[in-house]
């Protein structure tokens, strides 16, 4: 989401003229009705305080904005493919659902068109479209911080709600009465590289990571279900904390990361992650110095799969591995924010 107040009050009179020369350098997501819109929809306008501008349609799906129907953010002007629209409101009649081959061919669709054209407009794949929706609906309570799930806890799950659905199919289902299963808070981190998510027990940080990152799902998934843990909507104090970090790390004035962490991993990770935590800000190392460290120097490969099976991100710095060659290499949460956070460190010290 773009914070910048001057840059809002420019996109919103953007909005309001409907300037075409502003198409695909922002989308507005509308509070109060839950869509998002390119600059120059048709429909009427929102109030400034009822929008909030993205910079892609990802972000606006991973913030819980569905596509408006009359603007179609997600085609070009002037130019709606039939087969977009049908996979669009496919998706929109059960966002939960998971795409796979057999679902495309009930569709007389092909599924590698579908790519392509997806990505080609979209800069995204039509099944990252579909999770970047699925996991915008499952954010959405924890990005506003809601207390239904509390509410529900109390007085018992309308097992039909949509919301359960959505919620409990990444985040797991909170139990239906209090018993003794764990259960971990959540909460939505806006930083200046983009959203995080932070999951967190009373005392313990266990996962950090950017809202957009490949594999998320996955993560979160396999955390809870290791902890046998639902997650719900919340705050603790490791999470109060770590967002105070953040803020001090982003402008340069943290020194070290304090917020106790709790690591979900094998031992050859966890000694991974500890050789990861002994790097300095500004500098970086190469898979191959983590294998040596570890005393285990042919084990560069599995130590590269360690490091990006991190799932905190920042605070456990994978992100200062880089190629032996001096190539900056992968970063789960995507090379632009690899190279902005090793100049930011660079430039700290
Ligand atoms: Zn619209």
């Amino acid at each position: 989401m773009i914070h910048n107040e001057e840059r809002k009050a420019e996109y919103y009179k953007a909005l309001v003229e409907k300037k075409s020369d502003y198409e695909g350098i922002f989308y507005v997501g509308v509070t109060s009705t839950g869509v998002f819109c390119r600059p120059t929809c048709p429909a009427r306008k929102p109030k400034y305080e009822n929008c909030e501008f993205y910079e892609t349609a990802q972000q606006a799906l991973l913030a819980s904005f569905r596509p408006c129907q009359r603007c179609r953010p997600l085609s070009h002007p002037n130019q709606v493919s039939d087969m977009i629209r049908v996979l669009v409101e496919a998706i929109e009649q059960n966002p939960e659902k998971r795409w796979k081959g057999q679902d495309f061919r009930a569709l007389s669709i092909d599924e590698s068109t579908a790519r392509r054209q997806f990505k080609k407009r979209f800069g995204m794949t039509f099944v990252e479209y579909a999770r970047a929706r699925r996991m915008g609906l499952a954010l959405k309570s924890i990005r506003s911080g809601e207390k239904i799930i509390r509410t529900q806890l109390a007085s018992g799950y309308d097992s039909s709600s949509g919301f359960r659905d959505a919620f409990s199919r990444i985040m797991g289902a909170p139990p239906t009465r209090f018993d003794d299963s764990r259960i971990l808070k959540a909460a939505w981190l806006d930083t200046r590289l983009g959203p995080m998510i932070a999951i967190a027990d009373d005392n313990e940080l266990y996962l950090l990571e950017f809202v957009d990152r490949r594999g998320l799902e996955r993560e979160v998934e396999r955390l809870r279900k290791r902890l046998k843990a639902a997650i719900i909507p919340g705050q603790t104090l490791p999470i109060q904390s770590i967002e105070r970090e953040l803020t001090d790390y982003f402008e340069g004035t943290l020194t070290e990361f304090k917020t106790p962490l709790h690591l979900v991993g094998s031992d050859f990770q966890q000694r991974v992650w500890e050789q990861l935590r002994q790097i300095p800000p500004g500098e970086t190392r190469s898979y191959a110095d983590i294998a040596v460290a570890l005393g285990k120097p042919t084990a560069y490969r599995a130590a590269a799969q360690a490091n990006g099976a991190n799932q905190l991100a920042i605070v456990i710095p994978c992100h200062r591995v880089i190629n032996s060659d001096g190539e900056l290499g992968g970063y789960g949460g995507g090379i632009a924010r690899k190279e902005w956070l090793l100049s930011h460190e660079k430039s700290g010290k």
